[in-house]
This record gives structure tokens, sequence and C-alpha cells, in this order.
């Protein structure tokens, strides 16, 4: 990625202030990290600093996790937004050279034709004999010329409209990748953003109910702990699964944090999403965890929902902390359950 913070003397600054940092927070020195910390005391990235300075004030630490997911969320799309804008300024090149070439045609065409009409008016005077020969002799070498030129424009405008084609579909990879979660395959958290900001205000305008799920697997670090990051990441894998087996095609599912999912259910009631809520608690449970090479039973890997309904007038962030208060009931009600933000106590919900 490249960095724009360009004055040398500035930039020395905020490279003792990272280093310093990181060393302050215990966080080792890879370029990642480092990244992420320039990034921070650089002040450009007012989510980063945000998100720092809330992890910083709640006092448990930059785990590793957690900065990985820092990179991944602030700096890696910071990266892609600069590929995008590269490919998406190309395509803006191409388009325009595309287009001086079109007029290039143009008005050759436009000369060669009022050439055409010249002759023509001059074939209507009744040439004599040789005239004749020699009007005739000009027309077909001017054709032949005009004939060459037009192959010649017709070509590089098939390379251009190549070109265009696949700077087209290079910006539609871009633009996938951005949206997607690398681990998992499904959407990510700022797709999530963009999708429930549309289903909310859908949900306004024609007051059609919205239901939100947010699905946190239970004892996760523990699986971790025993089994390893590596499996820890296949169970991530697998849980995306079973969840977008669960639900229609229609509905988002994305990865809402490191072992958090959720699912947008428009035009769901309230009963409706506690319903497949419950089906993706028990499809969870049903499945056995085997590891691939040694077909060692893993166990079972159970989650927790949390059920939320939209309504009028909440922010994304209103509907998204109702639905959390319901994750935790449920983590507090012993795990592999469902809560609805109904059976919270009113200032709970609130
Ligand atoms: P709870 O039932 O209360 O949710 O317990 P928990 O252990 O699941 O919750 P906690 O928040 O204590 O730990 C979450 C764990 O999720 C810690 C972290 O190692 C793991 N995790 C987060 N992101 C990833 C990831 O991308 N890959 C793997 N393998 N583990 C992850
Ligand atoms: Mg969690
Ligand atoms: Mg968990």
């Amino acid at each position: 990625m490249t960095d724009t913070v360009t004055d040398p003397h500035a930039a020395r600054g905020f490279a003792a202030r990272a280093l310093a940092a990181m060393a302050g927070h215990g966080v080792a020195p890879t370029p990642r990290n480092y990244a992420v910390w320039f990034t921070y005391v650089s002040g450009r990235s007012p989510g980063l600093v945000h998100t720092i300075d809330e992890i910083a004030a709640a006092g448990h630490g930059f785990s590793q996790a957690k900065l990985d997911e820092l990179f991944a969320r602030y700096l890696a799309e910071e990266a892609q937004k600069e590929v995008y804008t590269r490919a998406e300024r190309r395509l803006q090149e191409a388009l325009t050279r595309l287009l001086s070439k079109l007029g290039e045609a143009t008005g050759q065409t436009r000369a060669y034709s009022e050439r055409l009409d010249a002759w023509s008016a001059e074939l209507d005077s009744a040439p004599d004999g040789d005239r004749l020969r020699e009007l005739l002799a000009e027309i077909a070498t001017d054709t032949q010329r005009v004939l060459e030129k037009n192959g010649v424009l017709e070509q590089q405008l098939v390379r251009s409209t190549d070109e265009i084609e696949e700077l087209r579909r290079n910006l539609a990879v871009v633009q996938h990748e951005a949206m997607t979660d690398g681990l998992t395959g499904i959407a990510n958290r700022k797709f999530f953003d963009v999708r429930l900001a549309q289903a909310m205000r859908v949900a306004a305008a024609h007051g059609e109910p919205l239901s939100l799920l947010l699905i946190d697997i239970d004892r996760f670090k523990q699986f971790n702990d025993t089994w390893g990051h590596q499996l820890g990441d296949e169970v991530l894998r697998l849980v995306a699964r079973t969840l977008t087996d669960c639900v229609k095609g229609r509905d988002v599912t994305a990865r809402f944090g490191g072992e958090e999912f959720a699912i947008i259910l428009e035009s769901t009631r309230h009963e409706a999403a506690l319903a497949v809520a419950e089906q993706i608690r028990t499809a969870m449970m049903r499945r056995k965890i085997v590891r691939k090479d040694s077909k060692e039973d893993l166990g079972q890997v159970t989650v927790s929902i949390g059920v939320g309904l939209y309504r009028p007038g909440d922010t994304a962030d209103d509907l998204i902390s109702r639905t959390d208060a319901a994750l935790y009931a449920a983590k507090r009600g012993g795990r592999n359950r469902v809560a609805s933000e109904r059976e919270l106590p009113a200032d709970a919900a609130d």
C-alpha cells in the first residue's frame, strides 16, 4: 500500500510514535502491526483511531487476532480502494481513447463522403472519356485508402473494446473482493453495513418487518486453545456454510467480526426469525467436527444466537445493540441457545 504521508519529517515523527505505542501495548513489531499503528498515530483513518482508543480504554490489551482484524478492516480495504481507483482511472482513459478513435473515424468518413459528392457533381456534368478515366482512378485509389484506414481503425477499436472489457472484469473482481470475507467467502462487515442500511430504509418506507440475527460461536477460544487456530479457521468456514445452508438466497449472511456472524432477514417477522435461528442452532449441533487427516472426532461446536427486530426510527447501531444484548442473554442463559430481544428487561433493550 502506498502511503500518503509524504513529508519525511512528519513521517519520522509518526514512525517513532507508532513504535513507542506498539512497545507500550506489547504489540509484536511485524510489518502489518506497524502499518496499523503508523496509520493510527498519523490520524488518517478516524475509524481506526476510534476503534484503537476503544480497545485501549477497555484495557484487555491487543491480541494478534484483534490486530489482524484491524488491518483487514481499515488497511486492506484502503489498499483495495486504491486498486479500484486505479482500475477506474484506466477504464476512463481507455474510454477516452475509444471515443477519440470514433471521432477520427467519423471525420474520415465525412471527408470521404464530401469527396464522393464532388465527384458525383463532376460526373453529372458529363466529362469526356479521359477525364472520366482519371476520375474513376481517383475514386478507386481514394476508396482503397479509406478502406485501409478503416481496417486499422477497426483493429484499434477491437483492441480498445477488449481492454475495456478486461478492465470491467477487473473492477467487478475488485468490487467483489472488497465486499467478501477472505477466510469464509461470505459477505464481510462492510457489505453487511451497506445492506443493513438499505434493508432498514426499505423497512421504514414500506412498513415491512426486518429481523436481525447475531450468531456467536460458543467457547471458541477454548476450541482454538485445544485444537489450534488453523482448525479454528476450519470451524469458521463450517459455520459460514451452515448459516448459508439455513437461509434463503436473498438473506444476507455476513462475517460480523472474529467469530461472530450476522444474518439480515428482510420481510421477516420476529417469530419467523426465531424459527430460522433455532434451525441454525440445531443444524450446528448436528454437525460433528472431524479432523480431516486423522479422522479424529473433535466433538461439537455450538452457537448462541441473538434475535432483534427493527423498530421504526432505529439507527443501525440501535438495532445491532439490542440484538447484541439478546445474544449476550443467550450466552448468560447457558449458551447453545436462541434469545430474543423481547425477553430482555426494558432497560437492556433501550
Ligand atoms: P463465548 O462462548 O463467551 O463466546 O466464548 P468465546 O471463547 O467464544 O469468546 P471470546 O470472545 O472469549 O473468544 C473469542 C475467540 O475467537 C478468541 C479468538 O481466538 C477467536 N477468533 C476470533 N477470530 C478468529 C479467527 O479468525 N480464527 C480463529 N481460529 N479464531 C478466531
Ligand atoms: Mg464473540
Ligand atoms: Mg464466542
